[in-house]
């Protein structure tokens, strides 16, 4: 049978029966925190993942709702006193307007990773590490529920000039025929599985042509398990997206689903436990991730619960992320050496199976930098770090040291330790910049 989704957003959410069950404080905080960042959600997440007995405290409610605290308070104040003035549209637009552009809604330098075939700017593609490229089809730039710590947020608000989409695949495949040091292309979005299957199937089949053998690896990265279960097994095309991981993996190619999720509720559905059972029996993969994140996920038995169960249903714990600089990121934010403690008390506490996940990794402009802990060297407190990735692969896996700071909630917040000008990487970072490294000429 099939189960039909139904989306709520600030237009209609008051047609969700449980709200009734909420004060009017907070429905003043959705009607102003609501205006300036995405707010989505759908019946799955209502009626089968929030505790509505608390949701005060419910993660999966703050997940998805708005809530006073993502806003800064000047910022709050000046769309509720519009809003109570009963402002008109173009007032309420600027202002809305103007806070986005103050909530830095272009984080860790994305611009840089466009790159280009000849003078075409490719601005569905990102291509950051050689041997792996982002593609974002237009059609999968939103998603079944809006996470309000998204980063991706702007492509959700209209700031069209944000969007990283496009719709020419065949661009895709010429500037993937030209380089054959990718063996990874990644469908992202926003998430890709909002798409049809025959819309996707456009985008991958092409890809299992002898022409691309270079290419071994196909990821999705998606949020449809934790907000849509039902897409994998009672939409009108579950079968034959079904189909279409069969034929992915027929075709030698590794296939997988890189699943977010933030908190073990979203793990508990007879509905996910399904649709992750039938994902694994095409032969795909489901390697999990998440950012830390205050009010949602922010102890490490939350963390390690996810771990196992992630575990005890055939996926791989893969990434630990911090929360990105950008938009409600003061509200979900946690000092680094917070979130290696977090961290630490929840890997030890896993068995190896689990061990598969690295963290807590922050994914800057230079590569993913894993805060590996925090130690005392000849009296200096100090930062232990490492590229998981980096834009230069010389990079990886080098352990490099930052001065403590018990504040820092980014790498852009560090200085280098032990007296040194500049940390080991910045020379040649800035000459990447300069360069375009991916400029196809
Ligand atoms: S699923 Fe991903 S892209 Fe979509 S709102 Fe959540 S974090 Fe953003």
């Amino acid at each position: 049978m099939n189960k039909q989704i139904t989306t709520y957003a600030l237009h209609n959410y008051r047609t969700i029966p449980q709200i009734a069950s909420l004060n009017e404080e907070m429905l003043k905080e959705i009607e102003v925190v609501g205006r300036v960042l995405p707010f989505k959600t759908n019946n799955y997440v209502v009626d089968e993942l929030i505790d509505w007995s608390d949701v005060e405290n419910d993660p999966i409610f703050t997940l998805n709702f708005p809530r006073r605290g993502m806003l800064e308070k000047k910022h709050y104040a000046a769309i509720e006193k519009l809003l109570d003035e009963g402002a008109d549209k173009a007032t309420m637009d600027a202002k809305v307007q103007q806070i986005r552009m103050a909530l830095n809604p272009n984080p860790a330098g994305q611009e840089h990773n466009v790159p280009y075939l000849g003078e075409i700017k490719l601005k569905g593609i990102q291509h950051k590490y050689p041997e792996t490229v982002l593609f974002f089809p237009s059609q999968g730039q939103t998603c079944h529920a809006y996470c309000t710590f998204c980063f991706r947020w702007p492509q959700f608000s209209g700031m069209s000039e944000l969007k990283f989409a496009m719709k020419e695949a065949d661009l895709l495949l010429t500037y993937l025929r030209l380089h054959h040091e990718v063996t990874d292309i990644l469908f992202t979005g926003g998430d890709p599985m909002v798409m049809n299957t025959s819309t996707l199937a456009a985008y991958i089949r092409p890809l299992l042509h002898p022409d691309f053998a270079h290419v071994h690896s196909i990821r999705i990265g998606t949020k449809s398990l934790a907000y849509w279960p039902y897409r994998y097994l009672t939409d009108k095309d579950s079968d034959e997206l079904i189909s279409l991981f069969e034929e992915i993996i027929k075709a030698g190619k590794n296939l997988s689903i890189q699943a977010h999720f933030n908190h073990p509720r979203e793990l508990s559905t007879d509905a996910v436990k399904q649709a992750i059972s039938r994902i694994k029996g095409t032969g795909a993969q489901i390697r999990t991730q998440s950012p830390l994140l205050k009010h949602i996920n922010d102890k490490p038995e939350i963390w390690s619960e996810m771990w196992r169960k992630q575990v005890d249903l055939g996926c791989i714990p893969y990434y630990m992320f911090i929360a990105r600089d950008t938009g409600a990121k003061h509200y979900f934010e946690l000092p680094l050496d917070r979130c290696w403690q977090i961290f630490r008390r929840a890997y030890r506490k896993v068995s190896g199976l689990c061990r598969t996940v690295r963290g807590p990794s922050m994914s800057d402009h230079a590569g993913k930098i894993q805060v590996l802990g925090v130690q005392e060297i000849r009296g200096e407190k100090i930062f232990v770090l490492r590229f998981i990735q980096g834009r230069n692969p010389k990079w990886v896996d080098v352990p490099f040291f930052a001065e403590y700071n018990p504040k820092a909630t980014w790498f852009n917040q560090l200085r280098p330790a032990f007296g040194e000008e500049r940390f080991f990487f910045e020379e040649s970072r800035k000459r990447l910049e300069i360069t375009k490294p991916f400029l196809f000429e």
